[in-house]
């Protein structure tokens, strides 16, 4: 009887649970429709719903009090991760002392794990956002999908219960593959979602295995944390034969954001207050510039997240969206900044040149490439034996990066995972680096 539990009856079983629950996530999923919905009018309630939480934070918590009195958000300091490490009871709530709050833990992909507290109300806006944003890419609750991620806690009963496969892609070996692959024909499968890079592996194998659109029922796939090559989201797209939509996330917040039909990238103003401040200073970017997405969560009272760097790099368009919906949009979400790449007079190269050079020289099996400093480049490679063309390398890309770049090659047997297990083609150590100074924030006294 369980195996004929089909969507639509876990879909019952699952609301009429929450309907026990305080709060709930029917409530929060209704506010975000009614809110993203609302075109201008959502701004009051926004307004309303900031000033509430400055409020909050500088009535209790230790960081904040400071500030007390000011309901301006621009007079607030801008947060970067390190602030927080550094000081996180400084800004924990008074209010939720002592309570057993769920913690949870960021994967750390920048070498700098965080933990933070979520309040119940939190908890149920962040699965209220995914319920939300997954059936604007086409999927209901209950119907049969797959997750790209690595697992912490198991919970078997609970993902039966959600009609979600697991994919952990901490080894992506033949064995993961063949698996994965086998799930992805099930005929009831219909979304895929997770890590971009592991979800753009797999679909490389299913295309060298010779599958076919007519051979999958996805109707999306949703890819999360890391940032899609042009090259990747096509191929996906033509082997799974359904659309990519982009995802913005992050483990701090939620659902930022998500891409629509027409490909831009809609902000969740229902739950963040979003900002784009100039690289190197905390003042806003001019409007069509590249500014540092910087983020307030309304609904953070357990752990503020007020001005919060959250270390991407965007452009706010400035015109509404052909595809109707009201929200305002980032046109670009220049990947995360780690992931690109500045040449020797700073100005924004696209990894997606880097990528696209380095994939036509013969050769080349894996690449990662580094910017260590303004002009210092590594790139790692593992190539096929017989390979010498080196030098070539280094003239095609500092027709990129500037005469003056200084690139040195790397051969390596392997291009090893980061510890959360992504595997980004880019990395740059040195906005990370100089990102790090961005923030001039003087943390107050401990709490007494
Ligand atoms: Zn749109």
């Amino acid at each position: 009887m369980l195996n004929t539990l089909g969507p639509f009856l876990r879909r019952r079983v699952f609301w009429i649970a929450d309907a026990f629950r305080r709060p709930s996530v029917r409530s929060q999923l209704d506010d975000i429709e009614a809110q993203l919905s609302a075109g201008p009018k959502a701004s009051a309630v926004q307004s309303k719903r900031l000033e509430s939480l400055l409020t909050h934070a500088t009535a209790t918590t230790p960081f904040y009090r400071a500030y007390h009195g000011s309901t301006e958000l621009a007079r607030f300091p801008v947060i970067q991760k390190r602030h927080i490490s550094d000081h996180r009871g400084a800004f924990e709530s008074t209010v939720y002392a002592g309570q057993p709050l769920p913690v949870m833990s960021t994967s750390g992909s920048t070498g700098m794990p965080m933990q933070f507290r979520l309040s119940p109300l939190k908890r149920c806006r962040q699965r209220a956002e995914i319920i939300y944003f997954s059936e604007l890419a086409g999927f209901k609750l209950g119907m049969r999908h797959a997750n790209v991620r690595i697992i912490r806690n198991k919970k078997p009963l609970r993902y039966w219960m959600e009609n979600q496969v697991l994919f952990d892609p901490s080894v992506m070996n033949e064995p993961w593959l063949a698996r994965a692959r086998k799930e992805l024909k099930h005929p009831a499968m219909v979304y895929l979602t997770g890590y971009a890079r592991p979800i753009s592996v797999l679909a490389d194998y299913c295309s060298r295995k010779g599958d076919k659109p007519g051979m999958f029922s996805l109707r999306a796939v949703v890819p999360t944390a890391e940032a899609l090559t042009p090259d990747e989201r096509r191929d996906i797209e033509s082997v799974f034969g359904c659309p990519v939509f982009n995802r913005y996330a992050s483990q701090e917040f939620g659902v930022l954001a998500q891409e629509c039909r027409s490909g831009r990238l809609h902000l969740n103003t229902a739950s963040y207050v979003f900002e784009l401040l100039a690289l190197g200073s905390d003042i806003p970017a001019p409007p069509g510039q590249v500014g540092r997405v910087v983020v307030t969560d309304l609904f953070s009272h357990a752990m503020p997240l007020i001005r919060y760097v959250i270390g991407d790099l965007a452009i706010l368009e400035a015109d509404p969206c052909p595809c109707g919906n009201p929200t305002p949009t980032l046109r670009e979400l220049q990947g995360r900044l780690v992931e690109m790449i500045l040449d020797t007079n700073g100005q924004i190269v696209s990894p997606y040149v880097l990528v696209n050079n380095l994939r036509e020289v013969t050769g080349i099996t894996q690449f990662r490439f580094i910017q260590r400093t303004a002009a210092q480049y590594e790139l790692m490679l593992v190539v096929t034996p017989g390979f010498e063309e080196e030098e070539r390398v280094v003239h095609l890309l500092r027709q990129y990066l500037g005469q003056e770049a200084n690139i040195s090659i790397n051969r390596v047997n392997e291009i090893p995972p980061l510890r959360s297990g992504k595997r980004p083609y880019v990395i740059n150590e040195y906005l990370k680096d100089s990102l790090r100074e961005v923030g001039r924030v003087t943390p107050c006294a401990p709490a007494p």
